[in-house]
């Protein structure tokens, strides 16, 4: 890798894809976009093969066909309703109400009778 613009770009957007904050996909489209704008990356030749390296490291299941994966995530989902653990909130009532108003009104009786 040549351009010294990709891999600052690279290294910020990986930041982004390890933050789970981009999309592993999107940052390979950026990639690609920038590859085939840039006159440095266009001249580099071994930029394709980094490229296909990154996208292994960021996006496994690249690799895998996009079928399979569905497929794979139905079987998860399918998983997950069958055993639905009944997770019943445990929020317990913890209202103690310690409404300890405790009135300090003094009644003074003291009924002047002014005349
Ligand atoms: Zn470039």
């Amino acid at each position: 890798m040549q351009c010294e613009r990709l891999i600052k770009q690279i290294k910020g957007w990986y930041f982004h894809v390890s933050n789970e904050t981009m999309a592993p996909a999107r940052m390979v489209s950026f990639i690609e976009k920038h590859a085939a704008e840039c006159s440095i990356c266009l001249a580099d030749p071994d930029l394709q093969k980094e490229i296909e390296r990154i996208t292994e490291i960021i996006l496994p299941e690249s690799k895998i066909p996009k079928a399979v994966r569905m497929q794979q995530e139905q079987d998860e989902l399918e998983r997950r309703a069958a055993d639905d653990d009944d997770e019943e909130n445990d929020d317990e009532d913890d209202n103690d109400e310690d409404d300890d108003d405790i009135e300090d009104d003094e009644d003074d009786d003291d009924i002047i009778e002014d005349d």
